[in-house]
């Protein structure tokens, strides 16, 4: 189990707590129960009866019949974007939902960069009647803003930063800073596998289900017994551990993971963190940041709101150090001729994330035996305006 988290909330030398002094209660908090919570019985029934009747999971194993003529090896799409409210954002919103209520609190706050993630704790806050903000980067509001009605009418007050560079990070310190002023009655749903521990453990354990599924599809639906390989993008990473996690132990099968270059890797525009971050503390937690020579967080840049973070989930990069996964990257650009790609192939329309998974599958080495399983972690609507700008 050396790729999982220890007690102190180390996956090897990255994770950890690296809080100030007013977050300290609620974090210990979440530390000493969220697995008593989560591993009990009635917990797990809930979550998993909402994930079956609410977001409709299993998610299709989908063979990607065009595509994988095309690439010379069988590849398999495990199909978030079908999920209720569009990507895998929904699988932990669910489960923090959950743990929230038996913690007792009635308010909830959430960060969000495309809005995916807002939009999936506006709708679980919907579904069980509590008050619900959503801290937002003013520029991010105006990219997805779809995503921000959305919000809205399920009854969520979208708050838009102002502050830093107006994205993802900016709106993530606005939370955190909310949260140190309401600790008494507040959850934090935070939306990827960063932060303190144990957030990035919590998140993985909910989005785990992602790799569970794939684990007895695969064999069930097909003459594969184990995936060769599963790929899938990453910001902070929350879809790919969730695609990796029942894999992590089977040496077999190759994981890879990736990244936004946005403008290319030494444009000084990107954000693929692993490729060019050194370690750091960002948000809560020891891993690799993106930074200037003195230590300042540098802005990342992607043309995807959900993967322009200047950070990633500690658990990534403890596998990229040691080598249990690999880690690439993708421009905009690739990003873009992939989505219209899949659109044409397949009919179906991907997420901008996802379009960067989606990118490097040709550069991807597996024979006509090798089923790659890539995650579809959600679907494009939200994007068009990226996609079809005249429209
Ligand atoms: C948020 C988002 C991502 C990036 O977040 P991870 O935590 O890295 O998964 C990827 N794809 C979609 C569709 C998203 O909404």
């Amino acid at each position: 189990m050396v790729y999982h988290v220890d007690q102190r909330g180390f996956f090897g030398f990255f994770g950890g707590s690296y809080i100030p002094e007013m977050l300290v209660p609620n974090i210990t908090e979440l530390q000493s129960r969220y697995l008593e919570i989560i591993e009990d019985a009635s917990f797990q029934a809930e979550f998993r009866q909402l994930l079956r009747d609410y977001v409709g999971r299993p998610t299709p194993l989908y063979p990607a019949r065009r595509l994988s003529e095309k690439l010379g090896y069988p590849l398999f799409l495990k199909r978030e974007d079908l999920n209720h409210t569009g990507a895998h954002k929904i699988n932990n919103a669910i489960g923090q939902i959950l743990l929230a209520q038996r913690l007792g609190k009635r308010r909830i706050i959430a960060e969000t960069g495309a809005g995916q993630h807002g939009v999936a704790t506006a709708t679980v806050c919907a579904l069980m009647g509590v008050e619900c903000f959503v801290y937002m980067g003013e520029i991010d509001m105006k990219r997805q803003a779809p995503n921000v009605r959305r919000m809205q009418m399920l009854g969520t007050k979208v708050i838009p930063v102002t502050s830093g560079s107006r994205v993802l990070k900016d709106a993530a310190n606005e939370a955190m800073r909310d949260w140190i002023a309401h600790p008494e009655d507040t959850h934090y749903i935070l939306g990827s596998a960063v932060g303190p521990h144990p957030f990035p453990d919590m998140v993985m354990r909910f989005q785990a289900v992602i790799s569970e599924e794939i684990k007895t599809q695969l064999p069930a639906q097909t003459p594969y017994q184990l995936p060769h390989s599963i790929i899938a993008c990453v910001g902070g990473g929350s879809n790919a551990i969730g695609a990796f996690a029942h894999f992590l132990d089977t040496p077999s099968v190759v994981l890879i993971g990736v990244e936004a270059a946005g403008k290319g890797l030494d444009s000084g525009e990107t954000a693929a963190t692993i490729a060019r971050g050194r370690e750091g503390v960002l948000h809560g937690s020891k891993t690799l940041v993106m930074q200037t020579e003195d230590g300042q967080i540098t802005e990342a840049h992607s043309i995807s709101a959900g993967l322009d973070y200047p950070g990633v989930g500690p658990q990534h990069a403890h596998l990229a150090r040691t080598g249990r996964a690999t880690y690439v990257s993708v421009t905009d650009e690739e990003a873009l001729v992939a989505a219209h790609e899949l659109a044409r192939l397949e009919g179906i329309i991907p997420a901008l994330e996802t379009a960067h998974a989606l990118a490097y599958l040709p550069r991807h080495q597996a024979g006509p035996d090798q089923p790659v399983v890539l995650c579809l972690s959600g679907r494009g609507d939200k994007d068009m305006a990226t996609y079809c700008p005249e429209a």
